[in-house]
């Protein structure tokens, strides 16, 4: 049978020539082994040689299976694109939170099919790239009927989208930060909650300070929307421990952390996603992710997929890049980007294949998932299910 055709509702269906089964990924991988898919779930896992019968099969060849990443970071409703920034980037002009004005621009010029076809080219992208769950930040539009669209047109793709808001204060609000701050947490929080679950601010120099950060997340909380906040990335400001004070899933980027700051996730139990592409992409010193495991310290890795500050769509790029530049085993980034995104977003059934998960099964045209960082670049993904 065919992939694609596994649906929920269809017959049960046994995966077996599975060279290697990344079923739970914090243990080791099952060798030899098959897999059971009843209704669109995960109903068996075991050794090949002792999988029950079921109506279909299909023998994937001493292929490795491995859990749809859950990438659980991503920015992908703009329009335009910036390839001349990053360009005189890597001529040496430093990265600035501003930039983003150029995007919001393009944006608010595009319409809502237009912004929907790019946000389809962008799931399609991911997806091919064994991507299964995704989140969706907006924050490209900045004004109340901009937002609420970017929000609407995010939830056509995914039930996991994120008010932005407070990304950067827009051109028009130069003079009145505290004028953009009241928008975003009153008539336009209004708007968007409806389309989002949860809210989000760049808390950095350039963006909002801490207590912006603080006034954005509380009205969001008030709104029923959970909270989640950029921090540490251009500075060890103190975005990190306004996260872990205040109890938020996760803080992302967590570039540039002090001894404090990693107390305090660690104590917290706060999520430290990590985005690997975004030093590649802004030429910035990697964060240590061995160190923060030694720690204690919960950590996810995500794409923060964007048009300025790190355009790539791929999780196994990211991984490979965690592997590289930050100190982690091939076990430690895959773990990261499967079950450690699918905490991040608080979901339990999806970032792993034990009994009960979505089958959202990703086969690679390789022997061991290790060749996801041992083979940079190269396509392994063979075949995305879910
Ligand atoms: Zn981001």
């Amino acid at each position: 049978m065919c992939w694609g055709d596994l649906v929920s509702g269809r017959p049960s269906w046994l995966v077996t020539g599975i060279g290697e089964l990344v079923a739970d990924p914090d243990l080791a991988p099952l060798t030899d082994a098959a897999l059971v898919v009843e209704a669109g779930r995960v109903a068996w896992v075991g050794p090949a040689s002792s999988a029950p019968a079921t109506d279909e099969a299909t023998d994937v060849g001493g292929r490795a299976v491995i859990p749809g990443f859950v990438d659980s970071h991503s920015h992908l409703v703009f329009a335009g694109e910036r390839s001349a920034e990053f360009a005189a980037r890597m001529a040496g002009q430093s990265y600035a939170a501003g930039g983003i004005r150029t995007t919001v621009a393009a944006t608010r010029a595009a319409s809502d099919e237009q912004l929907t076809a790019h946000v389809a080219r962008h799931v399609g992208e991911m997806r091919r790239q064994g991507t299964t769950t995704v989140e969706i930040k907006s924050g490209y539009g900045l004004s109340l009927a901009d937002e609420a669209r970017s929000l609407a047109v995010a939830r056509q793709f995914t039930e996991h989208t994120t008010f932005l808001g407070a990304h950067v204060v827009p051109a028009e609000y130069a003079d009145d930060p505290a004028g953009y701050v009241d928008l975003v947490t009153g008539p336009m929080l209004a708007a968007a909650a409806p389309h989002a679950r949860w809210i989000d601010a760049f808390c950095e120099v350039g963006a909002f300070d801490v207590d912006q950060a603080r006034t954005v997340l509380e009205a969001g909380a008030r709104a029923g929307l959970s909270g989640r906040l950029h921090a540490n990335q251009l500075t060890a400001g103190g975005g990190v421990q306004l996260a872990c004070e205040l109890g938020l899933i996760a803080v992302d980027h967590c570039t540039y952390l002090g001894t404090a700051d990693v107390d305090a996730l660690a104590s917290s139990g706060t999520i430290a996603t990590l985005l690997p592409g975004v030093e590649f992409s802004t030429r910035h010193p990697y964060p240590n992710a061995k160190e923060l495991l030694a720690a204690g310290v919960r950590i996810a890795i995500a794409s923060d997929c964007n048009p300025g500050s790190c355009y790539t769509s791929s999780m196994p790029f990211c991984l490979a890049l965690a592997v590289r530049e930050m100190g982690l085993t091939p076990a430690q980034a895959l773990r990261a980007a499967t079950r450690g995104g699918a905490e991040a977003l608080g979901l339990s059934d999806v970032g792993h294949l034990e009994v009960g998960a979505k089958a959202h099964l990703v086969v690679l045209d390789a022997p061991s998932y290790v060749h996801l960082a041992y083979r940079p670049g190269v396509p392994l993904v063979a075949e995305v299910l879910g």
